[in-house]
């Protein structure tokens, strides 16, 4: 078993799950604070894996409020290569329905001066990020939904919004002139800070309804929406026992290297404190 492991992030209620072996609870303080929870560690099919649930275990954290840095600074430090990020979206396409799932490979930031990048303090990075998902853990994710029986939509562009309120209708018609498939409001500020701190992303995105330019569909009931809720979230779960195992030990994407040729600043005018700070990251 390599020390290499994988983080899950998503809803508290995902790792009660059939095949997670559960070990220790660990807090991880991070130099960008505390994580949104303890992480949960221990295995599926053998593999180590680290869940952390996003919005705190009584979901406690607005999407604006989740102390993203923390989270991913804090994966970092505990091994982990690869993240599967599971979470609930709105669809934005009349061929993309309740209850499907899309992995997005595009992402549009709407959301309002959160804290999305590890450098400054000395030290300047411009990461790439044309492509902001991990080709090769977006393909193992899509191949075990379909698998899994979801309906899968593999790539797509996720719109991140502030929220916490939904998008008016005039807004919804705006993302869908620029051809966005999905709404969401927590996974740009992710992959960006996943891919600074070269670590492979992916982000399985759970259609819960439409958004509100499907006029038709806007007198969804509450008691539909928890319904979808419940059953993306038996199905996330069944993805992740297959995703996890499919893995492979190496990695053969770019994102391991991501700051290569990124980091702008020469090592000796970079203050001693950042360099310090930013070890787990920028140490190899
Ligand atoms: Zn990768």
């Amino acid at each position: 078993m390599s020390g290499a492991k994988t983080g899950i992030i998503g809803g508290s209620g995902l790792y009660n799950m059939e095949g997670f072996e559960a070990g220790e609870s660990v807090l991880v303080e991070t130099p960008f604070g505390t994580p949104s929870d303890r992480f949960s560690c221990g295995t599926i099919g053998g593999r180590e894996v680290v869940f952390l649930p996003r919005h705190g275990a009584g979901h406690t954290l607005l999407p604006g409020e989740i102390p993203y840095r923390a989270n991913i600074f804090a994966m970092k430090k505990l091994g982990v290569e690869r993240i599967i990020s599971v979470s609930s979206v709105g669809s934005l396409k009349e061929n993309i329905h309740p209850r499907d799932m899309v992995i997005p490979d595009q992402f549009i930031d709407r959301t309002r001066g959160r804290a999305d990048t590890f450098f400054g303090d000395g030290m300047v990075a411009h990461i790439s990020f044309s492509d902001p998902v991990c080709p090769e853990l977006s393909r193992i994710a899509a191949a075990s939904a379909g698998s899994c029986g979801a309906t899968v939509h593999k790539g797509g562009t996720y719109v991140c919004i502030e929220g916490p309120a939904f998008s008016t209708r005039a807004e919804s018609n705006l993302y869908r002139s620029w051809n966005a498939e999905v709404i969401g409001m927590t996974n740009y500020q992710e992959a960006r800070l996943a891919r600074e701190a070269e670590i492979c992303y992916t982000t399985i995105a759970c259609v819960t309804d439409y958004d509100c330019w499907n006029e038709s569909e806007a007198s969804v009931n509450v008691e539909m929406l928890i319904d979808n809720l419940k059953a993306n979230t038996a199905m996330a779960r069944k993805i992740i026992q297959q995703v996890v195992p499919g893995i492979g030990e190496e990695r053969d994407c770019l994102c391991a290297g991501a700051l290569q040729s990124a980091v702008l600043t020469e090592r000796e005018d970079v203050p001693e404190a950042t360099l310090k700070k930013l070890e787990p990251i920028i140490g190899g």
